[in-house]
């Protein structure tokens, strides 16, 4: 087993069409996943879907999480959802900065560090998204843009909160294009971030974090991208929304730990 345990995460977006469709593909997972915790798992779904979700989760060792979610605990902020609210509907965990809330809709790194505040406080285990997009990769900022996320997403946080934070890299140019980074590309910008966490945190804490890597990561990539030292897992987009191809790459998974 190695010393973190990976973690495949699923971010169904804005899908299934149904809150029917939505339990029939919670219930996939669940079957397939069994009672097995070599790895862990977690499902990002719609906010709507939740509470149907969370019924078909209870008894499994599948976390549950929100996809975004607003840092006041309650009042007047019409069309947003807090952390007491996504704990109340089962939520063990929530995603948050994804680069379709930074990039399509101009969510900031401050925002996303007060949001992570509150969900800390709340008891959610948060996975922060971060990753450049191609053309800052293109004229060689991938480093500065992922080390200027860090600093302004995890701002203020003490290493014991760190050690509960999940981040995953996820390079814009990759996620929903078929384009996945190498294992190498991967590699080295996880290893950049775990360098950083250590300078912010300390060696233990950069250590325990877990990194996941989300960028169309399928079936037949993941057991690559997950056996690299520094790769704690993977974010899951487009493929968390077939039970078998999900599976896959949780199955993946299991067997790049075996060998980490
Ligand atoms: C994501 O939604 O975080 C993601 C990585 O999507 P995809 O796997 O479809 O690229």
């Amino acid at each position: 087993m190695p010393a973190r345990k990976l973690f495949v995460a699923g971010n169904w977006k804005m899908n299934p069409a149904n809150v029917e469709a939505a339990r029939a593909l919670a219930a996939g997972v669940r079957d397939g996943v069994g009672t097995s915790a070599e790895v862990e798992v977690a499902l990002g779904c719609p906010a709507v879907y939740l509470s149907a979700v969370s019924e078909v989760l209870s008894d499994s060792p599948i976390g549950l999480g929100g996809q975004n979610m607003y840092w006041a605990k309650d009042g007047a902020y019409t069309g947003e959802i807090s952390a007491s609210m996504l704990l109340d509907q089962g939520c063990t965990h929530v995603i948050l900065g994804h680069s379709e809330r930074r990039h399509g809709m101009g969510e900031t790194d401050e925002q996303v560090n007060k949001k992570l505040k509150a969900a800390l406080e709340a008891g959610l285990y948060p996975i922060v998204c971060l990753g450049e997009t191609l053309e800052e990769r293109e004229s060689d900022r991938t480093e500065a843009v992922v080390a200027a996320q860090l600093q302004g997403s995890l701002a203020g946080l003490t290493p014991e909160e760190m050690n509960k934070v999940v981040l995953a890299y996820e390079p814009v140019w990759a996620i929903g294009t078929g384009k996945t980074a190498s294992p190498e590309q991967a590699q080295a910008v996880h290893a950049f971030i775990r360098k950083k966490l250590g300078e912010a945190f300390g060696e233990k804490t950069a250590g325990l974090v877990k990194i996941q890597y989300g960028g169309s990561v399928k079936p037949d990539n993941a057991l690559e991208l997950l056996s690299c030292p520094d790769i704690d897992g993977a974010l899951v987009g487009g493929a968390c929304l077939k039970a078998a191809d999900f599976l896959a790459i949780i199955e993946a998974g299991k067997k790049a730990s075996a060998s980490k």
